[in-house]
C-alpha cells in the first residue's frame, strides 16, 4: 500500500508511518520513493534517516509481500521515471528488470543472482542519471536485506512468501466441495479430476492458474495458495455427508 509523504529532512520511518496514519504492526519493510530511493527494514524504523526533498511516497510491505516482486516493481518504476539513455541507466535498468521479472515468473536461473551482483554496482557508479544510479544501489541493498526471500526465486524456483502470482497454486478444499462439477466444466486445460458427488482434485502440472474454476465454484471450495498449501487428496474421494 502506498502513502503520500509531505516531509523532507531528518526523520524516522516510525514518524512517517504515524504521519501517514499507518500502523507499523505486521510491516516488514518500507520503500521510500526517488530521490530518497531506499528500502528500510522494520528493525530500522526507529533510526533517523534523511528524506530527500521531492520524495513523495512511502510503500509498505507486510509478511505476505514478496520482496523479489517489490524490487522488480521499484526497478520498473525507476526505469519509467528516467528519460536518460545512458548505457548503464537505460540498458542496465532493462537488464535488471528483465532478470527480476523472470525470477517472479518462474523463469529465473541460479546464475542470475551473480549477474545482478555484477551489474548493479557498475550501474550505481557509471549511470549518468540519478535513477540509474539508484537502480544499481537499491538492487544491491535489496539483495543484502532480503536475499533469503529473493534468491530462492532463482536457485529453487520458489517464492518463500507465496506473494508472486506465478508461484501460487489452486486447490479444492475437501471440507467444502459438494462434487457439483461446475469447476470441471469451466477448466479448459484438463486440470481437474472428478465425478458427481466426489471431491474434485486439481492436477497441478496441467493447471495454468487461469482462475476460472475458482470463479464458478458456488461453494467457495477452490482456493489459491502461496507458500502454505492446504492438504488435498491425490485423487477424487466421495464427498463427506453433511
Ligand atoms: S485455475 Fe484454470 S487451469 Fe487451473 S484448474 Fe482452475 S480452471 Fe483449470
Ligand atoms: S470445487 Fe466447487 S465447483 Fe468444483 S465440484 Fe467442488 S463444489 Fe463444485
Amino acid at each position: 500500500m502506498d502513502y503520500a509523504i509531505k516531509t523532507a529532512g531528518t526523520i524516522t520511518v516510525s514518524a512517517l508511518l504515524d504521519a501517514a496514519g499507518a500502523s507499523a504492526e505486521g510491516i516488514k519493510a518500507v520503500w521510500l520513493s526517488y530521490p530518497t530511493a531506499t528500502f528500510v527494514p522494520a528493525k530500522d524504523f526507529g533510526a533517523e534517516l534523511e528524506v530527500v526533498e521531492g520524495t513523495e511516497m512511502l510503500r509498505i510491505y507486510d509478511e505476505t509481500s514478496c520482496m523479489c516482486d517489490a524490487l522488480c516493481n521499484v526497478i520498473g518504476e525507476l526505469r519509467m521515471a528516467t528519460e536518460c539513455t545512458c548505457t548503464f541507466g537505460h540498458e542496465g535498468g532493462y537488464q535488471l528488470h528483465t532478470i527480476l521479472s523472470d525470477g517472479c515468473n518462474k523463469k529465473g536461473k541460479p546464475s542470475d543472482i551473480a549477474l545482478i551482483r555484477d551489474l548493479a554496482p557498475v550501474m550505481e557508479k557509471q549511470a549518468i542519471c540519478g535513477e540509474g544510479q539508484a537502480m544499481g544501489r537499491v538492487a544491491m541493498q535489496a539483495l543484502d536485506l532480503f536475499g533469503a526471500e529473493i534468491e530462492p526465486h532463482f536457485t529453487k524456483k520458489s517464492c518463500p512468501t507465496g506473494g508472486c502470482a506465478a508461484f501460487q497454486t489452486y486447490h479444492v478444499l475437501v471440507s467444502k466441495c459438494t462434487g457439483c462439477g461446475k469447476c470441471l466444466k469451466a477448466c479448459a486445460d484438463d486440470a481437474i479430476l472428478g465425478k458427481p458427488r466426489f471431491v474434485h482434485v486439481i492436477v497441478q502440472k496441467n493447471c495454468v492458474q487461469c482462475d476460472k474454476c475458482r470463479q464458478v465454484c458456488p461453494e467457495k471450495a477452490i482456493v489459491r495458495a502461496g507458500a502454505k498449501k492446504p492438504k488435498t487428496p491425490p485423487k477424487p474421494i466421495p464427498v463427506r455427508k453433511k
